[in-house]
Protein backbone atom coordinates (compact mmCIF):
# COMPACT_ATOMS: atom_id res chain seq x y z
CA UNK A 1 0.00 0.00 0.00
CA UNK A 2 0.95 3.54 -0.59
CA UNK A 3 0.98 5.60 2.23
CA UNK A 4 1.12 9.67 1.23
CA UNK A 5 2.53 12.27 3.85
CA UNK A 6 2.12 15.70 3.21
CA UNK A 7 5.54 17.54 4.66
CA UNK A 8 4.64 20.67 5.42
CA UNK A 9 6.89 23.80 4.79
CA UNK A 10 9.78 21.24 4.82
CA UNK A 11 12.70 23.99 3.42
CA UNK A 12 11.78 26.00 6.56
CA UNK A 13 10.67 24.21 9.70
CA UNK A 14 13.31 21.33 9.51
CA UNK A 15 16.19 21.90 12.87
CA UNK A 16 17.28 18.92 14.67
CA UNK A 17 17.46 16.24 12.17
CA UNK A 18 13.50 16.63 12.01
CA UNK A 19 13.41 14.89 9.08
CA UNK A 20 14.88 11.79 10.45
CA UNK A 21 11.11 11.43 11.60
CA UNK A 22 10.82 10.95 7.72
CA UNK A 23 12.99 8.64 7.07
CA UNK A 24 12.42 6.19 10.01
CA UNK A 25 8.47 6.39 8.89
CA UNK A 26 9.58 5.71 5.34
CA UNK A 27 11.60 2.80 6.58
CA UNK A 28 9.24 0.99 9.21
CA UNK A 29 6.80 1.14 6.57
CA UNK A 30 8.91 -0.69 3.90
CA UNK A 31 9.67 -3.47 6.67
CA UNK A 32 5.92 -3.83 6.56
CA UNK A 33 5.97 -4.14 2.76
CA UNK A 34 4.07 -0.51 2.26
CA UNK A 35 5.99 2.34 0.54
CA UNK A 36 5.81 5.84 2.25
CA UNK A 37 5.31 8.81 -0.27
CA UNK A 38 6.58 12.37 1.26
CA UNK A 39 4.75 15.14 -0.77
CA UNK A 40 6.44 18.88 0.28
CA UNK A 41 3.63 20.82 1.11
CA UNK A 42 4.38 24.92 0.57
CA UNK A 43 3.40 28.12 0.02
CA UNK A 44 0.45 28.24 -2.42
CA UNK A 45 -0.34 24.68 -2.48
CA UNK A 46 -3.20 23.21 -1.86
CA UNK A 47 -4.45 20.31 0.44
CA UNK A 48 -6.87 17.83 -1.82
CA UNK A 49 -9.78 16.13 0.68
CA UNK A 50 -8.60 12.91 1.03
CA UNK A 51 -5.00 12.99 -0.35
CA UNK A 52 -2.81 12.54 2.33
CA UNK A 53 -3.17 9.62 5.02
CA UNK A 54 -0.25 11.79 7.61
CA UNK A 55 1.09 15.59 7.88
CA UNK A 56 4.10 16.33 9.19
CA UNK A 57 5.66 19.60 10.16
CA UNK A 58 9.28 20.12 11.78
CA UNK A 59 10.37 22.99 14.02
CA UNK A 60 12.22 26.13 13.07
CA UNK A 61 13.69 29.45 14.99
CA UNK A 62 11.00 32.48 15.06
CA UNK A 63 12.71 34.06 11.83
CA UNK A 64 11.45 30.63 9.69
CA UNK A 65 8.10 30.52 11.60
CA UNK A 66 7.64 34.53 10.76
CA UNK A 67 7.95 33.61 7.37
CA UNK A 68 5.38 30.60 6.46
CA UNK A 69 3.26 31.31 9.40
CA UNK A 70 0.74 33.25 7.27
CA UNK A 71 0.26 30.70 4.77
CA UNK A 72 0.15 27.37 7.01
CA UNK A 73 -2.59 29.39 9.07
CA UNK A 74 -4.59 30.07 5.45
CA UNK A 75 -3.71 26.06 4.95
CA UNK A 76 -5.36 25.24 8.41
CA UNK A 77 -9.04 25.09 7.33
CA UNK A 78 -8.40 22.18 4.56
CA UNK A 79 -6.18 20.63 7.40
CA UNK A 80 -8.95 20.85 9.41
CA UNK A 81 -11.09 19.06 7.20
CA UNK A 82 -8.57 16.41 6.08
CA UNK A 83 -8.12 15.57 9.66
CA UNK A 84 -11.59 15.21 10.62
CA UNK A 85 -12.19 12.87 7.56
CA UNK A 86 -9.43 10.86 9.57
CA UNK A 87 -5.68 11.99 8.59
CA UNK A 88 -3.22 11.76 10.91
CA UNK A 89 -0.78 14.67 12.82
CA UNK A 90 2.71 15.05 13.51
CA UNK A 91 3.79 18.73 14.39
CA UNK A 92 7.42 19.53 15.80
CA UNK A 93 8.24 22.17 18.21
CA UNK A 94 8.15 25.36 15.78
CA UNK A 95 5.54 23.17 14.01
CA UNK A 96 3.77 22.23 16.96
CA UNK A 97 3.21 25.78 17.98
CA UNK A 98 1.77 26.82 14.77
CA UNK A 99 -0.86 24.09 14.74
CA UNK A 100 -2.43 25.77 17.89
CA UNK A 101 -4.26 29.78 17.66
CA UNK A 102 -0.61 31.92 17.51
CA UNK A 103 2.70 32.14 18.68
CA UNK A 104 3.62 35.61 20.26
CA UNK A 105 7.30 35.65 19.59
CA UNK A 106 10.56 37.11 21.01
CA UNK A 107 9.46 40.71 19.67
CA UNK A 108 5.66 40.61 21.32
CA UNK A 109 4.39 39.80 17.17
CA UNK A 110 1.60 37.65 17.12
CA UNK A 111 1.76 34.96 14.78
CA UNK A 112 -0.92 33.35 13.41
CA UNK A 113 -1.61 29.62 13.89
CA UNK A 114 -3.48 26.87 11.97
CA UNK A 115 -5.74 26.47 14.68
CA UNK A 116 -5.49 22.72 15.01
CA UNK A 117 -4.76 22.41 18.58
CA UNK A 118 -6.20 23.55 21.77
CA UNK A 119 -3.47 26.15 22.70
CA UNK A 120 -1.26 28.88 22.15
CA UNK A 121 2.16 29.58 23.18
CA UNK A 122 4.08 32.97 24.17
CA UNK A 123 7.67 33.70 24.41
CA UNK A 124 9.25 33.78 26.98
CA UNK A 125 12.95 35.26 28.14
CA UNK A 126 14.85 31.84 28.94
CA UNK A 127 14.79 29.11 26.53
CA UNK A 128 14.02 25.42 27.78
CA UNK A 129 17.05 23.34 26.99
CA UNK A 130 17.78 19.46 27.59
CA UNK A 131 17.05 16.13 27.51
CA UNK A 132 13.06 15.42 28.51
CA UNK A 133 11.41 11.77 29.23
CA UNK A 134 7.42 11.50 29.03
CA UNK A 135 4.93 9.29 29.96
CA UNK A 136 2.37 8.88 27.76
CA UNK A 137 -1.13 6.87 27.34
CA UNK A 138 -2.15 7.47 23.39
CA UNK A 139 -4.58 4.00 24.04
CA UNK A 140 -5.83 3.62 27.23
CA UNK A 141 -3.82 1.01 29.31
CA UNK A 142 -0.78 1.31 27.27
CA UNK A 143 2.06 3.05 28.98
CA UNK A 144 4.90 4.01 27.05
CA UNK A 145 8.03 6.52 27.36
CA UNK A 146 8.89 9.09 24.88
CA UNK A 147 12.46 10.21 25.32
CA UNK A 148 13.99 13.26 23.35
CA UNK A 149 15.82 16.76 23.21
CA UNK A 150 13.81 20.14 23.64
CA UNK A 151 14.89 23.38 23.04
CA UNK A 152 12.35 26.54 23.22
CA UNK A 153 11.71 29.92 24.33
CA UNK A 154 7.90 29.64 23.71
CA UNK A 155 5.69 28.55 26.51
CA UNK A 156 2.80 26.43 25.44
CA UNK A 157 -0.75 26.93 27.23
CA UNK A 158 -3.25 24.22 26.55
CA UNK A 159 -6.78 24.56 26.70
CA UNK A 160 -8.76 24.09 29.81
CA UNK A 161 -10.16 20.08 28.94
CA UNK A 162 -6.92 20.23 26.68
CA UNK A 163 -5.41 16.87 26.69
CA UNK A 164 -1.81 16.69 26.85
CA UNK A 165 0.68 14.51 24.88
CA UNK A 166 2.20 13.16 28.00
CA UNK A 167 3.27 14.06 31.86
CA UNK A 168 7.01 15.05 32.11
CA UNK A 169 9.22 12.75 34.05
CA UNK A 170 12.27 15.37 33.65
CA UNK A 171 12.83 18.10 31.66
CA UNK A 172 10.48 21.36 31.15
CA UNK A 173 7.75 20.47 29.22
CA UNK A 174 5.03 22.81 27.79
CA UNK A 175 5.53 25.59 30.08
CA UNK A 176 8.44 24.54 32.71
CA UNK A 177 5.33 24.79 35.05
CA UNK A 178 2.35 22.38 34.39
CA UNK A 179 4.43 19.07 34.20
CA UNK A 180 2.93 18.54 30.88
CA UNK A 181 4.45 18.29 27.77
CA UNK A 182 2.99 18.05 23.90
CA UNK A 183 -1.15 18.15 22.94
CA UNK A 184 -3.43 15.11 21.33
CA UNK A 185 -6.32 15.69 19.80
CA UNK A 186 -7.40 12.91 18.29
CA UNK A 187 -4.93 11.72 15.49
CA UNK A 188 -2.70 15.04 15.79
CA UNK A 189 -0.28 15.21 18.02
CA UNK A 190 2.25 17.96 18.78
CA UNK A 191 5.72 17.79 21.08
CA UNK A 192 8.55 19.56 21.44
CA UNK A 193 10.44 16.66 21.68
CA UNK A 194 13.23 16.76 18.48
CA UNK A 195 16.21 14.35 18.48
CA UNK A 196 14.59 13.83 15.78
CA UNK A 197 12.09 12.20 17.49
CA UNK A 198 10.78 8.92 15.84
CA UNK A 199 14.18 7.14 15.70
CA UNK A 200 14.52 6.76 19.60
CA UNK A 201 10.50 6.13 20.51
CA UNK A 202 9.41 3.44 17.52
CA UNK A 203 6.18 3.37 19.36
CA UNK A 204 5.21 6.18 18.38
CA UNK A 205 6.36 5.91 14.66
CA UNK A 206 4.19 3.20 14.63
CA UNK A 207 1.33 4.25 16.22
CA UNK A 208 1.13 7.22 14.23
CA UNK A 209 1.55 4.56 11.01
CA UNK A 210 -1.15 2.94 12.19
CA UNK A 211 -3.69 6.01 12.06
CA UNK A 212 -2.35 6.95 8.22
CA UNK A 213 -2.82 3.32 6.96
CA UNK A 214 -6.19 3.27 8.77
CA UNK A 215 -7.38 6.48 6.91
CA UNK A 216 -6.37 4.83 3.75
CA UNK A 217 -8.15 1.12 4.25
CA UNK A 218 -10.94 2.30 7.05
CA UNK A 219 -9.08 -0.38 9.15
CA UNK A 220 -6.74 0.03 12.06
CA UNK A 221 -3.88 -2.66 10.81
CA UNK A 222 -1.99 -5.52 12.38
CA UNK A 223 1.72 -3.85 11.98
CA UNK A 224 4.11 -6.94 12.30
CA UNK A 225 6.32 -6.21 15.37
CA UNK A 226 10.17 -5.32 14.51
CA UNK A 227 13.35 -6.42 16.72
CA UNK A 228 13.79 -2.62 17.40
CA UNK A 229 17.31 -3.33 19.46
CA UNK A 230 18.88 -0.35 18.32
CA UNK A 231 16.30 2.18 18.87
CA UNK A 232 15.80 0.24 22.29
CA UNK A 233 19.11 1.42 22.99
CA UNK A 234 18.74 4.76 21.81
CA UNK A 235 15.98 5.10 23.97
CA UNK A 236 17.21 4.31 27.17
CA UNK A 237 20.04 6.82 26.30
CA UNK A 238 18.02 9.59 26.00
CA UNK A 239 16.15 8.57 28.91
CA UNK A 240 18.95 8.08 30.93
CA UNK A 241 20.21 11.27 29.81
CA UNK A 242 17.07 13.07 30.74
CA UNK A 243 17.06 11.60 33.98
CA UNK A 244 20.54 12.65 35.25
CA UNK A 245 20.80 15.98 32.90
CA UNK A 246 17.13 16.91 32.40
CA UNK A 247 16.31 21.07 32.63
CA UNK A 248 14.73 22.66 34.97
CA UNK A 249 14.43 25.86 35.99
N1 LIG B 1 11.10 29.48 17.94
C1 LIG B 1 10.52 28.58 18.87
C2 LIG B 1 11.01 28.74 20.31
O1 LIG B 1 12.18 28.97 20.57
C3 LIG B 1 10.69 27.15 18.36
C4 LIG B 1 12.10 26.68 18.40
C5 LIG B 1 12.29 25.32 17.81
O2 LIG B 1 11.59 24.88 16.89
N2 LIG B 1 13.33 24.66 18.30
O3 LIG B 1 10.17 28.64 21.18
Amino acid sequence: MRIVVGHLFPDYLNIYADRGNMAVLARRAEWRGHELEVRALGQGEAVRPGEHDLFYVGGGQDREQELIAPALAALGPALQEAIAGGAAALAVCGGYQLFGRFYRDQSGDELPGAGLLPLHTIAGERRMIGDVLLECELEPGASETLAGFENHAGRTILDEGARPLGRVLAGFGNDGESGVEGCRAGRVIGTYLHGPLLPRNPWLADWLLAQAIAHRTGEPPELAPLPDELEAEAHAVSAERARTRGGRF
